[in-house]
């Protein structure tokens, strides 16, 4: 058994390019550096179709990478570039005919049910659609239709928030610390996705250094860095990366064994 993964998007909360910056990486004519928000798209061979997180250019990354079908959505935390595009879910629970499950934290479900207040209360009039959110709590390891999925506890600054393991491959973004006791958590990763800002230091995100250190801890043969600002040119900084180590970029796809998924 097979599973895709795509990255929808690569690109730190403002994009790449950043409204009115007229840096090289803002005006670069090379696609890897365009970059919108961080989410990512899991296609089980057999299996659920997985949306983690629905950023605010969802909408634009499904026409863009041919997302026609969406089971469940996970979601890292409530930051307004990981949650902005739900209402774009209703085209999913339209074509579906069906609400979406749609997993999260405490945190995050509380301010999901605050930021789209409309879909949740029943005297909404249904107008051109609503997004239909099937609300399910994380508290532990938990099965999206047969597929386990282990919630890795990561800090985003002085925010707890998650990553999310699949069989050996996991999605790590939003964050700059690895806990020690999420370490075991990661133990046999083959491929991790990363999150890693830029060079200069960030309260809330690995630098690429940081980053490169913290795989090393974690292990796996395969890294790919993402949440990237205008900092960092693809083609420049993807060649002075260690091996083992590259830079993501929207629409990147890579295809893993999913036996151990189930
Ligand atoms: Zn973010
Ligand atoms: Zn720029
Ligand atoms: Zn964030």
């Amino acid at each position: 058994m097979k599973a895709r993964v795509t990255v929808l998007g690569s690109g730190t909360s403002h994009g790449v390019p950043m409204i009115g910056c007229t840096c090289a990486v803002c005006r670069s004519g090379d696609p890897r550096d365009r970059r919108t928000r961080p989410s990512i798209y899991i296609e089980v061979a057999g299996g659920p179709s997985i949306l983690v997180d629905t950023s605010t250019d969802l909408r634009m990354q499904a026409l863009a990478c041919g997302v026609t079908r969406v089971d469940a959505i996970l979601f890292t935390h409530n930051h307004a570039d990981h949650v902005m595009g739900l209402d774009d879910s209703r085209r999913f629970s339209q074509m579906q005919k069906g609400s979406i499950p749609c997993y999260a934290d405490a945190r995050t479900a509380e301010s999901l049910q605050k930021s789209f207040y409309y879909a949740f209360d029943p005297a909404t009039e249904k107008g051109g659609g609503l997004p239909q959110i099937d609300l399910r709590i994380i508290d532990g390891a938990f099965d999206v239709s047969g597929v386990s999925v282990q919630p890795i506890p990561l800090m985003h600054g002085r925010t707890p928030i998650l990553g999310f393991r699949f069989g050996d491959f996991a999605y790590l973004t939003d964050t700059n610390h690895v806990p020690e006791e999420s370490l075991p958590l990661l133990t046999g990763v083959n491929t991790i996705i990363l999150d890693a800002l830029r060079h200069r230091p960030h309260p809330t995100h690995f630098t690429v250094e940081e980053a490169i250190a913290a795989a090393s801890r974690i292990k796996p043969r395969q890294t790919y860095l993402t949440h990237i600002c205008h900092d960092l040119p693809h083609a420049a900084t993807n060649q002075a990366l260690p091996g083992g180590v590259e830079l993501a970029y929207d629409g990147l796809q890579f295809e893993i064994e999913a036996a151990s998924w189930t």
